[in-house]
């Protein structure tokens, strides 16, 4: 049942993802309410209510289910047992199994190998000489990353033709945590798909992105990307089959690598809207925001198809001087999110230029 006009609907988390979420549901008749424990968030300025208060306060969770007709999230980190409660309360999307998923590379690569989505070869490690190990089988190269709350490449490190004696000390190092290593793949470019599925188990993708990064967050997401119709079609057609297999409500972003060789190999998954899918609010009809709305709502999904080539790119910390001077191009969508101090690797806002298609 679709949810009705002035239906309140909960966002766990207040950074740019929810304050786009909010602006959206408000476009289509919703009101927001917003859990961040930070002041004045991003989310909170555009949303209804916003409940100050960490995501696993149980209290706050509550309140937060009492005041509304369904909760989702914008961030892959919020506590499973809090997304339970707020399940067995109010209802939330996508669903909690999501959250598991894809908080664990370990969990998330086993789950993409187990529905038929090949990956980079990866070893769990809890020890150096789990390490040591795996560097051997792995050629002396691979990347070492934490299991868990890794994001935007931290929690990481590169070891290139390195013996199994460099492995001596490492696991200390990187904070004595679950480890995963992973094969290093020498991949052409990196692409992304956003795709949504809905209640009624339908499924939407926009087209492919092709995203460069900087220091290890996302700089720039060209459409189109420069692959071939078959790449693209296994790309959409492996977001499709992770979307049913986790019985998905809502938007999710699944990043892969591209081989010379056409091969595509998953690497993250998303279970949000996503930094690589912000083209879409400017190059289609129906951005990934409203999307994800009309998703969680119960309402039908939009038409994905872009009206325009596009270049998105973030505007990262001093970055974001250059808005004013941007607003005077043409054929150029500025989005700033709010945030007052413009600190190193903060990303403050982004900007798509649209091409003619
Ligand atoms: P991640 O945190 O897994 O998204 O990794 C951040 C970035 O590091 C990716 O976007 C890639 O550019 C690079 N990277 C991650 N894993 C690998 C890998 N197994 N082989 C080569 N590059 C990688």
């Amino acid at each position: 049942m679709a949810l009705p006009s002035g239906a309140t609907i909960g966002i766990i988390g207040g950074g740019q993802l929810g304050r786009m979420l909010a602006m959206a549901a408000a476009r289509l008749g919703y009101r927001t309410a917003i859990l961040e424990p930070q002041a004045d968030c991003p989310a909170a300025q555009v949303a209804n209510i916003h409940v100050a208060a960490a995501y696993d306060d149980a209290d706050a969770l509550d309140r937060l289910a009492d005041m509304v007709d369904i909760v989702t999230y914008e961030f892959e980190n919020v506590p499973v047992a809090a997304a339970k409660r707020l399940a067995a309360k109010a209802g939330i999307f996508p669903p909690p199994r999501a959250l598991e998923v894809a908080q664990d590379r370990l969990v998330e690569k086993t789950f993409l190998n187990s529905i038929g989505i090949a990956t980079a070869p990866f070893l769990a490690v809890d020890s150096d000489e789990d390490l040591a190990e795996g560097l051997s089988a792995f050629g002396g190269s691979g990347i070492l990353k934490t299991r868990r709350l890794g994001y935007d490449g931290k929690g990481q490190r590169l070891f290139r033709d390195a013996s199994a004696a460099e492995a001596e000390g490492v696991f200390a190092a990187m904070g004595s945590v679950p480890l995963i290593l992973e094969g290093f793949v020498p991949f052409e470019r990196e692409i992304s798909i956003i795709a949504a599925r809905a209640q009624d188990g339908s499924i939407m993708a926009y087209d492919p992105a092709e995203n460069v990064h900087r220091n290890g967050i996302l700089h720039r997401s060209t459409v189109p990307a420069a692959i071939s119709d078959e790449v693209a079609q296994k790309a959409m057609d492996a977001a499709s089959a992770i979307l049913s297999a986790l019985d998905y409500v809502g938007v999710i972003g699944v990043e892969f690598f591209v081989l010379g060789d056409g091969i595509l190999l998953a690497n993250e998954i998303a279970p949000r809207v996503h930094n690589s899918g912000h083209w879409t609010e400017a190059a289609c009809v129906i951005s990934q925001f409203e999307q994800h709305i009309r998703a969680i709502a119960g309402l039908p999904l939009g038409v994905t198809a872009r009206h325009s080539d596009c270049v998105m790119e973030n505007l990262v910390g001093d970055d974001v001087s250059r808005a004013q001077a941007l607003l005077s191009e043409p054929d150029l969508v500025l989005h700033l999110y709010g945030k007052a101090e413009p600190r190193p690797g903060r990303k403050m806002g982004h900007f798509t230029r649209i091409g003619r298609k």
